[in-house]
């Protein structure tokens, strides 16, 4: 049981449903990994991509972690029964030799990897990566896991109008909850952009504010007292990720729920992020990005390192708003996930006959993450694997 090839590619990728708008040149990585199991007479491919938000991460993946990979004999990579790719085996060879610390962002390039794993390893087996995930840690998968559709991005045009709109065509898919944007506008102007959404929102409790990791200290304390009045779902990325002076200073002073974790992708930052960053147990949210935090190893890490410090796994409501992330939230049980209904084409959003009932979805069900069900996705991975 080997892995044969590693094709890669790095892809232009949007954080508007029309890609015409400026999104700064953002890229991704989407990976084809080629096996030598055959299953329905044709190798199994596993599919991968690098998630969203951050570049692709094409050099570290041809340079130093597909190699390791395609180097690894049978007996490496096998898993404990025999029959299959074993993921997290894969896992500590592509680690092979790293030190610890210095995350930067190779673990985005082991993220997307690790992705392509185990739709391979779940294709091997023939199952949803839901269910084999959860057989692999004992649970039962979640058949439908609550969402919330993430998106509200500034438009350089009739922005609140738009993002009225947006939010209308949300809810009209079924969404429940929505997250839109702020921070990159002076508080008055966010505001204004934040009432134009609740006016299309059920209540204040169904809208989130991703401030995307914009302010400085005196920036968050003042937007935090503006939206404290709202009621809002939770207030995410107030300031700089590793900034736990300013996010614990907010956390005393916002009554609402906050969220953060996103641009956090070790174990040991999320301790971190536990011990100084005043977040609270009981009420805040947790939104790292299993494929940016190193894959599941890493993401599976953090859970445990918090769930020890007494966070409830519903905390977790993972980055990235596609497949793969509802397939984990899923099989871990967590208190839901993000979707992209239309942002981040081709990989944002549900697969096409995916439908989101009462603010809750369930992942396809066929094997692997379900790629295949989802066309636009599908015809970029099979540009690698013609
Ligand atoms: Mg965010």
């Amino acid at each position: 049981m080997r892995i044969v090839e590693i094709r890669e590619h790095s892809i232009p990728i949007s954080r508007h449903a029309d890609p015409a708008l400026p999104s700064g040149g953002l890229t991704t990585s989407a990976v084809a990994l080629l096996t030598d199991v055959v299953r329905d007479g044709r190798p199994v491919v596993g599919y991968g991509f690098a998630s969203m938000g951050r570049y692709a991460q094409g050099g570290l993946i041809r340079e130093r972690f597909a190699p390791r990979l395609l180097r690894a004999r049978d007996a490496d990579l096998v898993s404990p029964d025999g029959r299959n790719i074993d993921p997290f085996r894969a896992w500590t060879l592509m680690m092979a030799g790293e030190k610890r610390g210095g995350h930067g962002e190779r673990c985005v390039a082991v993220g997307t990897l690790d992705m392509a794993l185990w739709d391979a390893a779940a294709k091997i087996a023939g199952l949803p990566l839901a269910r084999l995930l959860a057989d692999r840690l004992g649970r039962q998968p979640e058949p439908a896991v609550r969402v919330y559709a993430g998106g509200g991005y500034y438009y350089p045009r009739d922005d609140t109008s738009r993002l009225a709109e947006e939010l209308q065509r949300m809810l009209r898919l079924g969404y429940t909850h929505a997250k839109i944007k702020i921070g990159s506008a002076p508080v008055a102007q966010d505001l204004r952009r934040l009432e134009a959404a609740l006016k299309v929102m059920p209540g204040p409790e169904h809208l989130a504010v991703d401030a995307m990791n914009a302010y400085g200290v005196e920036a968050a304390l003042s937007a935090a007292s503006a939206l404290a009045p709202y009621g809002l779902w939770w207030f995410e990325d107030v300031c700089a990720p590793l900034d736990f002076q300013t996010q614990s200073a907010v956390a005393a002073a916002y009554p609402g729920r906050l969220a953060a974790g996103e641009a956090l992708f070790s174990a040991d930052e999320a301790r971190l992020l536990d011990l100084y960053g005043g977040l609270r147990r009981q009420r805040d949210v947790l939104v790292f990005d299993p494929v940016h935090c190193y894959g599941l190893t890493g993401f599976l890490e953090i859970v445990d390192v918090l769930e020890a410090r007494g966070w409830p796994r519903t905390s977790f409501w993972p980055h990235g708003g596609h497949l793969f992330a509802l397939h984990v939230a899923s099989a871990l049980g967590l208190g839901g996930a993000e979707v992209n209904p239309f942002c981040f084409a081709p990989f944002g959003g549900l697969h096409d006959d995916g439908r989101v009932q009462q603010g809750r979805a369930a992942p396809p069900d066929t094997p692997g993450i379900g790629w295949e069900r989802k066309a636009n996705a599908w015809a970029l991975f099979t540009d690698l694997t013609p």
